[in-house]
């Protein structure tokens, strides 16, 4: 994905690219931009908030619209359609042109006024990521609580302790972080499992777990149970293994029942065993079927690779809008300099 906006428009290199993925936040866009524009201005280095609005249908894009008139350094990234939150947030990152970037969400559960402390420890230490690390999601809903805690008992297990437990997408990335993601392939990434395994010097930043300011959330079950598979299948083949396990457990099983056929047989005692059939073949039936249904998982990931279509499609950039209409501007003016402008993410 070409993400080349030149940077001569820009005197002074960015710090800081905020990437906040919006989908449907008409509710949330003006306290989001009370609370982190204050935030940001105070860190008093350039940046940029790189909104991806993924193919919302409320008066998001118009407000976002609104919003970049009295701030310059609100960039709006829109995508074609909506593709989901990880998507977006590739979208957001392969664009960002700072020396690092913070994904946030757009609905205030994570703290911008937490942003300057992740920077500083990156700097101070030396790091390339900085996780968000949720201490306290004493707000979040019981049901998201229990199936959380069970998300990230169930990767950590299946592929490794280096996963941050309760790490969402708010984290601080260095530019080494952005171009190494930039380099792979476009798939279906999910983020919190793949950046912990790229193996970069990281720190942990904690903090409490907000919640919402308002709307309600854009990841119903559905969503939950796919990212669920994408972590499990993108990560790991432990479920194909489980598969084989399965496999040779039922074949012991096999055995044991073809023994006791065999002894049942020789015995002369041959009685039309019913039950003991049905039990067999629903049991065999099923455990055939899971492992079809895990071998699927594994083959629709493979089929979506191969067909190597873009996870994302971008509308507009209006970072890319604003360079070519100063490019126009230097084409025309009769001594070809420069416009003067250079308020960054305009
Ligand atoms: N989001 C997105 N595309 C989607 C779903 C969500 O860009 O298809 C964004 C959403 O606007 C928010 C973030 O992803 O900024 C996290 O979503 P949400 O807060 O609804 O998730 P929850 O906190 O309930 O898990
Ligand atoms: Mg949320």
């Amino acid at each position: 994905m070409t993400t080349d906006a030149n940077d001569e428009t820009y005197p002074r290199p960015l710090t800081l690219s905020v990437v906040v993925p919006v989908y449907n936040e008409e509710a949330v866009l003006t306290a989001l931009a009370a609370r982190l524009r204050p935030t940001l201005d105070g860190l008093g280095e350039p940046y940029e908030v790189l909104a991806v609005d993924d193919g919302s249908s409320d008066a998001t894009a118009r407000m976002l619209e609104d919003l970049r008139v009295l701030w310059s350094q609100l960039r709006v990234v829109t995508l074609r359609r909506n593709s989901g939150h990880q998507a977006a947030l590739t979208a957001g990152l392969h664009r960002a042109r700072g020396s690092y970037a913070v994904s946030i969400d757009a609905d205030l559960q994570d703290p911008p006024e937490a942003i300057p402390q992740m920077l500083a420890l990156a700097r101070a230490e030396g790091l390339d990521i900085v996780y968000g690390v949720r201490a306290d999601r004493r707000t979040d809903s019981v049901f998201k609580r229990r199936t959380a805690a069970a998300y990230y008992r169930l990767v950590r297990r299946m592929v490794g302790a280096h996963v941050p437990a309760q790490a969402g997408d708010f984290r601080l990335l260095s530019r080494s972080v952005l171009e190494t993601l930039k380099a792979l392939p476009d798939q279906r990434h999910v983020y919190r499992l793949l950046i912990p395994s790229l193996g970069f010097p990281s720190g942990r930043m904690t903090y409490r777990r907000e919640e919402r300011v308002a709307g309600t959330t854009k990841y119903p079950v559905r969503k939950m149970v796919l990212l669920a598979l994408d972590s499990i299948t993108g990560f790991s083949a432990a479920p194909l293994r489980l598969a084989t396990a399965l496999g040779a457990l039922s074949l012991v099983v096999c055995f044991l029942f073809l023994a006791w056929t065999i002894t049942v047989y020789t015995l002369g005692r041959t009685m039309p065993g019913w039950t003991s059939l049905v039990v067999t073949v629903l049991f065999f039936g099923a455990v055939q079927l899971f492992c079809l249904g895990l071998l699927g998982e594994y083959l629709a990931r493979i089929y979506t690779a191969v067909q190597a279509r873009p996870t994302y499609s971008v509308a507009h950039d209006t970072v890319e809008e604003q360079q070519l209409s100063d490019f126009a501007d230097r084409a025309r003016s009769p001594c070809g300099g420069s416009t003067g402008r250079a308020g960054a993410g305009s």
